[in-house]
């Protein structure tokens, strides 16, 4: 009831307008943007046109002032720049004190984080910080409104249902972006912007935390959101020998190989390449689904793809009804089939 009547209060006193701008959480890494910075700067430039406000973004790190340019090309009028020895390395506490003191003074109304690691965690620090809600892993956001709420829709209960959900009675309007989801921002060299440094002043005490040493995997990087050819495969290889011939596969057409959680819950193959809900978000040109039944939490990862080829030998499966060509049969003939194909074009 407390917080009933805490929100309550805080919607007779919220100063809407005080608010302004879209802000988008650079995430950087050895001084390089993470990919789903551009993703964010395309979404964001979206809703600043929609909201006739200003697209701006805010980066953290140590010598990383070239990264201001490279974010001015992907569309931000605006770059937030923390350059501070302290925050060389991600740090949850250093980092939210520095955006969270930014988000005090310059008052953006909505705040785009990736669905990363990091975003995931520091998203919820600023919130709190900010005094105001978060809405994570969203798929989908619109200006839906006259009120300039945000809405901010996500899958809800294990992905069976969609969920939109607002933040009316604080701002700034909080959400982290699944990454893979939202059409990235064009890098243009053109455009102009204003770089303005944030104030970054520890006190003793303000970081707790000491980074002792960074382990970085030695597991196989599968670059599975960048990738133009995915051949994925789920329960229907029967086995994980069957990823041999998914890999010899997608080697001649220059492709990765994906997969749905059933193969990966068996075993046969690394969570890394897993797509749907719980895996990647993937947007390729050609998606091939082997032995896949076509479960709406595969498909919230994989129906953006521009073909999606589906072989399964269930005329009825349900990954046909996405599917832009269907190969009825057993994948075990109709691979081999079009890798001979393949090798004699
Ligand atoms: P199945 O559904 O068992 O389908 C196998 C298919 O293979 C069948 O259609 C069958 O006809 C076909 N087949 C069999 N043999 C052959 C053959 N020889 N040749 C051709 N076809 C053949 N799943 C994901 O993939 N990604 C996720 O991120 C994910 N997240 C989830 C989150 C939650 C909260 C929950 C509850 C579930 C999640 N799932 C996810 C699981 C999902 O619901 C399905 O169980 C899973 O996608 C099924 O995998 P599958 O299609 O490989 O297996």
């Amino acid at each position: 009831f407390d917080a009933i009547e805490k929100s309550e209060e805080a919607a007779q006193t919220f100063d809407r307008e005080a608010y302004r701008c879209v802000w988008v959480f650079a995430e950087q890494r050895e001084g390089k943007l993470m990919p789903a910075v551009a993703e964010l700067l395309g979404e964001g430039r979206k809703l600043a046109d929609e909201l006739n406000t200003e697209l701006c973004a805010v980066v953290l790190g140590h010598q990383i002032s070239d990264l201001a340019s490279e974010l001015i090309g992907y569309g931000a009028e605006k770059v937030y720049i923390g350059d501070h020895q302290e925050l060389d390395t991600y740090r949850t506490d250093a980092y939210t004190k520095v955006i969270g003191e930014a988000i005090s003074a310059y008052k953006p109304e909505i705040v785009l984080l990736g669905a990363t690691h990091i975003g995931r965690d520091l998203g919820p620090c600023l919130a709190v910080k900010a005094d105001t809600g978060l809405t994570a892993d969203c798929t989908r956001l619109e200006i839906g409104d006259e009120e300039r709420n945000l809405h901010q829709t996500r899958p809800a209960f294990g992905g069976n249902l969609m969920a939109t959900i607002l933040c009316p009675h604080s701002r700034p309007q909080m959400a982290t972006v699944r990454p893979g989801v939202m059409e990235a921002a064009v890098f243009d060299p053109q455009r102009q912007g204003t770089v303005i440094p944030l104030e970054v002043n520890f006190q003793k005490g303000d970081i707790r935390t000491k980074v002792l040493e960074t382990v970085k995997s030695i597991k196989e990087q599968v670059s599975l959101s960048d990738a133009d050819i995915i051949v994925s495969g789920g329960s229907g290889l029967g086995s994980g020998e069957g990823f041999a011939l998914l890999e010899e596969f997608a080697k001649k057409l220059g492709g990765v190989v994906g997969a749905s959680r059933a193969a990966v819950d068996a075993g046969w193959i690394d969570h890394s390449h897993l797509i749907g809900q719980t895996g990647s978000t993937v947007r390729p040109s050609i998606y091939f689904a082997c032995g896949i039944s076509g479960a709406i939490q595969h498909l919230a990862g994989m129906d953006g793809s521009d073909y999606i080829v589906a072989i399964n030998k269930d005329a009825h499966a349900p990954i046909f009804q996405v599917a832009d060509y269907g190969l009825i049969g057993d994948l075990y003939e109709i691979i081999p089939c079009i890798m001979e194909e393949l090798d004699r074009s």
